[in-house]
């Protein structure tokens, strides 16, 4: 079918301006089509974020780790004149429960080794892993307790969800799609390789700067109409006539815009059984990384306490940056505390665990993802136990005019920005054949 020759305001309008929807749109300009990205944010980036500490250094409150398997973001950094700098790996990485080392060279250490080895089979085993079985589940079979609460904080920062709501096997598929436990756990050569300077957020910045005038921000779309000419995309301040749009929100995020007709049953179930991750960032900047000078790496996993795990995410430069990330329940635990009490709670635990000068920040950082209001969560959107199958099928097919990306749409890397930009690439293509 060809659009040439319906009366339009562009040719395509891309919702959202994160990685899939700057990717999208810039896509669609080299094909010579026209183009208007509506974000419904003061800000351009989505899931990812980046503020200035009080240091001047640049601080990812969203995404911030770019693998070494990431060759799309990789390109994009290179081509902006982004440099990457490493993941600090040397020195300890702790692992505390009620105040003491646990050694992985123990019954601990055995069964999580145990555990992880189960996880790699599921993942290999892949499709034919059941569905309902949920993480909690799984995790409740193994002992001893101190290995159990290892495994759930662990996997706990893979997911940012609580383990009774997702499946073993969309872990497990999960895994798979990012490339395997190695990658998606690994540091150097892993998922967490490397940063940007700049921030995550400053590269989408850029991106979206080269576009122009396309993009548009504050500009929540509300409605979309679909007809035999066209659709009608709407915001609540006006309504751009385009022949073909791009959806880049969550699948969970899509919800909130209504569709004329209303959206097959297959793609209901994509927006319903899917739901957004939980999770708590916290940046904190200090002069220096001092826990290096005492032979920590900055990596900690805690068994207990409200803070269950930091990692060094320092710039080049000197100054040192320790990043918080609390999933699930307890990221809830924290919403219900005042900002200052939160900060004193953080800055308590990261000095039980790596001395008094931790309380001395230069500035904190935090965000919810789960109270940003066109985020929803992070990492990423997880279908509910049971529902992957459905969830997985129908995640990229358009209905109609109406075209999906985003990061969850990727069959690789999905939930990580590579899997953003790969949405972006493979949406535009898409809608260039289909004008
Ligand atoms: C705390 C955290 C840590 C993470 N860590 C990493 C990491 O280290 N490495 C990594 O690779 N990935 C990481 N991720 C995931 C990564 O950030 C996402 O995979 C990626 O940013 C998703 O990009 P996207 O364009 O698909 O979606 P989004 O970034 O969510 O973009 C969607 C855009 O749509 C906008 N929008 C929503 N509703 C509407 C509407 N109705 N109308 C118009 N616009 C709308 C939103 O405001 C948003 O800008 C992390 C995410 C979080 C939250």
């Amino acid at each position: 079918m060809s659009d040439v020759g319906v009366d339009v305001d562009v040719d395509v309008v891309v919702v959202g301006a994160g990685y899939a929807g700057l990717i999208a749109a810039r896509g669609l300009l080299d094909g010579g089509r026209t183009v208007q990205v509506l974000e419904a944010a003061d800000r351009v980036g989505g899931r990812a974020m980046t503020v200035t500490s009080a240091a001047g250094t640049a601080v990812d409150l969203g995404g911030q780790w770019i693998g070494r398997d990431h060759v799309k973001m990789r390109a994009l950094a290179d081509e902006f004149g982004v440099p990457l700098f490493p993941t600090h790996t040397r020195g300890e990485t702790l692992v505390r429960h009620r105040g003491r080392d646990v050694s992985l060279f123990s019954t601990t250490g055995v069964a999580v080794g145990a555990a992880f080895a189960r996880l790699a089979a599921a993942e290999r085993l892949g499709l034919g892993a059941r569905d309902d079985r949920t993480l909690a589940e799984w995790l409740a079979k193994v002992e001893p307790r101190q290995a159990r609460r290892l495994l759930e904080v662990v996997l706990g920062e893979v997911t940012a969800t609580d383990p009774e709501t997702v499946s073993v096997r969309a872990v497990a598929e999960g895994i798979r799609a990012a490339g395997g436990l190695r990658e998606v756990f690994g540091v150097e050569g892993g998922a967490q390789d490397a940063l940007l300077t700049g921030g995550a957020g400053g590269l989408a910045e850029a991106v979206a700067t080269a576009l122009g005038p396309v993009v548009r921000l504050n500009q929540p779309v509300v409605g979309i109409a679909r007809d035999g000419g066209g659709v009608t995309v709407s915001t609540p301040y006006g309504a751009t006539r385009a022949r073909r749009v791009v959806v880049t929100t969550a699948p969970p995020v899509a919800k909130a815009i209504a569709h004329r007709p209303a959206l097959p049953e297959s793609r209901e179930l994509v927006q319903r059984d899917t739901f957004m991750g939980t999770v708590y960032k916290a940046v904190v900047v200090y002069d220096t990384p001092f826990w290096r000078a005492d032979g920590y790496s900055g990596e900690l996993f805690a068994l207990d306490g409200p803070v269950p795990s930091a990692f060094d995410v320092s710039p080049p430069g000197g100054r040192g940056h320790l990043c918080v990330l609390v999933p699930g329940r307890g990221a809830r635990h924290l919403d219900d505390l005042t900002e200052e009490a939160r900060r004193v709670t953080v800055l308590a635990e990261l000095a039980r665990h790596f001395g008094e000068p931790a309380r001395h920040p230069m500035s904190f950082h935090e965000k919810s993802w789960h109270r940003d209001a066109y985020v929803l969560g992070g990492y990423m959107a997880l279908p509910r136990p049971g529902s992957f199958e459905d969830v997985r099928t129908a995640g990229a097919e358009p209905v109609g005019r109406v075209h999906w990306a985003g990061t969850e749409t990727s069959p690789r890397y999905g939930g990580y920005f590579e899997g953003a930009v790969l949405s972006g690439e493979r949406v535009a293509e898409e809608v260039l054949a289909a004008l």
